[in-house]
């Protein structure tokens, strides 16, 4: 691959797994006419999709799409062969329906599962255009080509971009839009500096201060601090008297708790003793 289509490639896989979440092995549903063109001009798909994803990558082949292929019949063996190398996708089609129509239910209307689509179909290809982030590959003229970002993609990274604490990538492009315009007040808030007159301000990377890794932890206190804690921060020189008043009031505790179990003791005692002075009565 030429250096800079690889470099384009890089670049757009790095917006997939930066602004959709998508992680490698990066799962690629091949359909069964990419498998016939593989086949038949002899390319190495699976070594062809990991250079054009640049990365790790899993091909998967759905129920109907296999299908589509036995129904081809022995002509079309090697490439049934290569798509039995494949992992299984499930599609819970019980009769099997045209591949296009699985892939367009398995992708759904938001591509959740973050699949990457091999498709030879231009039709799908155009039905997948309108779903944001889904990458889609196909084969032209022997070369594997990934397409460039749909208008769906950018526009959905887009909103990714100004909400990024808002889990939208996982919407339909309406439902972005829609949610985009019922922004809550948090959101208005985040809009306004660049709305109003004011220059806009610095965006803070990160929280101020050390790195929080490098700094030792503090002690957790489970319950609220009392006001004895209060006085120990205040004065820190009386810390290792305070120490000692603290273990002796612990100390004092666990002989109170050891007093009241040893009062109890009698007790249960003589409750067992009483059963066992029962006279057991034989039949
Ligand atoms: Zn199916």
């Amino acid at each position: 691959m030429r250096q800079k289509r690889a470099k384009a490639y890089r670049k757009l896989m790095a917006l997939y797994s930066m602004s959709f979440g998508f992680r490698q092995p990066y799962q690629v549903l091949v359909d069964s006419e990419m498998c016939k063109e593989a086949t038949e001009h002899k390319i190495e798909l699976v070594k062809q999709l990991n250079s054009v994803l640049q990365g790790d990558m899993k091909p998967m082949i759905t129920q109907c799409c296999i299908h589509e292929l036995y129904l081809l019949g022995k002509t079309q063996q090697p490439a049934v062969d290569l798509a039995k190398t494949f992992e299984r996708r499930k599609c819970n089609h019980r009769e099997p329906i045209p591949g296009d129509d699985c892939l367009t239910s398995v992708v759904g209307e938001t591509n959740k599962h973050r699949y990457v689509v091999a498709t030879q179909s231009q039709p799908l290809r155009v039905k997948l255009r309108t779903i944001p982030a889904v990458p889609i590959v196909h084969v032209n003229r022997s070369v594997m080509v990934l397409e460039p970002p749909s208008d769906a993609t950018i526009r959905s990274k887009e909103y990714v971009r100004r909400f990024p604490f808002t889990d939208r990538v996982g919407l339909s492009l309406e439902q972005n839009e829609e949610q985009a315009l019922h922004a809550t007040g948090s959101e208005k808030q985040s809009l306004a500096p660049s709305a109003s007159t004011e220059p806009p301000r610095k965006k803070k990377k990160g929280p101020k201060g050390p790195n929080p890794l490098s700094v030792k932890k503090k002690k957790v206190e489970s319950h609220p601090p009392l006001a004895k804690d209060k006085k120990k921060v205040a004065v820190v020189g009386e810390k290792r008297k305070r120490d000692d008043t603290d273990d002796k009031e612990t100390e004092t505790r666990d002989q109170q708790t050891a007093d009241s179990q040893q009062q109890d003791e009698p007790r249960r005692k003589k409750k067992r003793r009483r059963k066992a002075a029962e006279p057991v009565v034989d039949s």
